[in-house]
């Protein structure tokens, strides 16, 4: 006996299409084997804006390209700086990381910010610098007298369109990544960001890459 087709099609049916769907677009077989993630640690790390530019490298000055980074246009730059903290401590060999932006931002690891004397500074999203504490920095033309912009960068992942579609999320959502090993980590709070250009990629800090033995582990597993 031939069973009634239901012409109801459930979420989860849906969900599997749409997983499939974005599964071949993104040129994987279909057998449930997620996009290859790569998760990196960022050390710590300035982002300059034009102005603060001129100040520390001299008028009409541009980064000097070392290495791409993992994110398409992406660089580590040649140029360094060195930071002065609150209490006159100081790191030096501060990287510079391009290409420029709107607003200079530095990203500290917990470690490297109570190195500096700071005994907190928030955890922000990349460009979300209101009300951070700010800091000297020293280049080897000038000093710019930084008045906000220091964060702890939060642990982000970010991924194209189709790969948003694969794990189901979407801009602002949060998902988990679970890192395996001795001293493994689930962590909670991995933001989602998303962007055309993206090479699905989560990028944590130094003191949380240690923290889970990052380096060692080959068992990553990004979910919702
Ligand atoms: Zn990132």
């Amino acid at each position: 006996m031939a069973s009634a087709v239901n012409p109801v099609i459930d979420r989860a049916t849906v969900e599997r299409i749409v997983r499939q769907v974005a599964l071949e677009y993104l040129g994987r077989d279909s057998k449930g084997k997620s996009p290859e993630l790569v998760v990196q640690a960022s050390s710590r790390h300035m982002h300059v804006c034009r102005e603060d530019m001129d100040v520390l490298f001299g008028p009409g000055s541009e980064l000097t390209f070392d290495r791409p980074l993992f994110q398409e246009g992406n660089f580590a730059a040649k140029e360094s700086v060195t930071i002065v903290g609150p209490r006159n401590r100081l790191i030096s060999n501060l990287r510079i990381l391009g290409p420029m932006r709107k607003q200079s931002q530095v990203e500290l690891a917990f470690t490297d910010a109570i190195m500096l004397g700071f005994a907190d500074i928030p955890v922000r999203l990349s460009g979300d610098i209101a009300g951070t504490p700010g800091a000297i920095i020293i280049g080897p033309k000038g000093v710019v007298e930084l008045k906000e912009g220091l964060i702890r960068a939060a642990i982000h992942v970010h991924m194209n369109p189709a790969e948003a579609e694969y794990f189901s999320v979407k801009k602002g959502d949060v998902m988990k990544l679970r890192v395996g090993g001795p001293s493994g980590v689930t962590f909670n709070n991995v933001h989602v960001r998303i962007d055309p250009t993206s090479r699905l990629n989560v990028h944590m800090d130094t003191d949380e890459a240690n923290a889970c033995g990052l380096h060692l582990s080959k068992d990553v597993e990004l979910f919702k």
